[in-house]
């Protein structure tokens, strides 16, 4: 695979000084969907469909819970996909982001993260012998991975999923060809009807059982209103077996989760009081163990940012 620079810092992509102002436009965003809380609806493990959960955590407002059979963490009530779908079109968090944070970042994510990645995905299909076709994203927010798609030249048709109106306009300035509905509007069956046979599904998603949620529990950005799924490699794999694809490549190829948790044991939000090991790992002794220590992560399946590679069966 081709691995972003090692010097990624989580500042260059999520600028500080701007996430301080997208704090009220977020907290307008949860009010605004939490004045429907009376049509959340209580719904089963989403890996498992196991019924018999654990409590686990409630962070702004939301209740998390944990799968007793699978170990899928998951939000439940919750809002019900019209509702979402009224989230993402409204959102002023997502029309700032759109407005400051992306334009303030975008040097730093085309370069670190969305040319690799795009890079990678053209490296997949030739190692599973998948002629480039079409390619769509889900959620293209910004359009930049999907500009880095169209300049490789590789796919003859580059599709954006983007349902918040600013960040489609945006696609769309950038010439792309945008689809502005949620995905499970786009068809009522869901991703598995829009791909052809033999089509490749590759998913990026947070792991619950890696470092990052593992460790900071609410405290991680990663858990978030938005991400009501967290699944693991084992939970994520079960499942899209079952929908009908062959599991190709799981990995958890993160650069952030030891940064992300020291970042937080700094900044005081965070403490490792009784961890001594973790406290010489990422504090004591950062500057000799940190990048080693995220590379096993890596490398272990450890990390909280997960990829999963599968193949519709034909
Ligand atoms: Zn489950």
């Amino acid at each position: 695979m081709n691995t972003p620079s090692p010097s990624l810092s989580e500042s260059d992509i999520r600028p500080d000084h701007l996430l301080r102002g997208h704090a009220e436009r977020y907290a307008a965003d949860i009010a605004r969907l939490f004045a429907h809380e009376d049509e959340f609806v209580g719904v089963p493990c989403p890996a498992c469909g196991g019924d018999e959960s654990r409590p686990a955590f409630e962070k702004l407002k939301l209740t998390y819970v944990s799968c007793a059979q699978c170990e899928t963490m998951y939000v439940s009530p919750r809002p019900t996909p019209a509702l979402l779908g009224m989230y993402y079109s409204q959102s002023e968090n997502y029309a700032y982001w759109n407005r400051y944070i992306f334009p303030a970042s975008e040097d730093a994510r085309r370069e670190r993260i969305f040319r690799p990645r795009a890079e990678r995905v053209a490296e997949i299909c030739g190692r599973f012998n998948v002629t480039p076709g079409a390619l769509m994203e889900i959620g293209a927010g910004f359009g930049t991975f999907c500009e880095e798609v169209r300049r490789l030249g590789t796919f003859s048709r580059v599709l954006a999923v983007e349902p918040t109106p600013d960040l489609a306009e945006t696609c769309r300035q950038r010439g792309l060809e945008v689809i502005e509905k949620p995905i499970e509007q786009v068809s009522t069956e869901g991703m598995r009807s829009v791909l052809s046979p033999g089509g490749l599904l590759v998913i990026s998603c947070p792991s619950v059982k890696g470092f990052d949620i593992a460790v900071l529990g609410k405290a991680s950005n990663s858990v978030d209103v938005e991400h009501l799924n967290y699944f693991h490699p084992a939970s994520l794999s079960r499942l899209v077996t079952e929908s009908g694809f062959e599991v190709l490549e799981v990995s958890t190829p993160g650069k952030l989760d030891a940064e992300l948790v020291r970042k937080k044991v700094l900044a005081g939000e965070f403490s490792l009081a009784g961890q001594p090991f973790l406290q010489q790992v990422l504090i004591d002794e950062w500057d000799r163990l940190g990048a080693a220590f995220q590379q096993f992560l890596a490398d272990a399946g450890l990390s909280s940012h997960l990829w999963l590679v599968a193949r519709k069966a034909t």
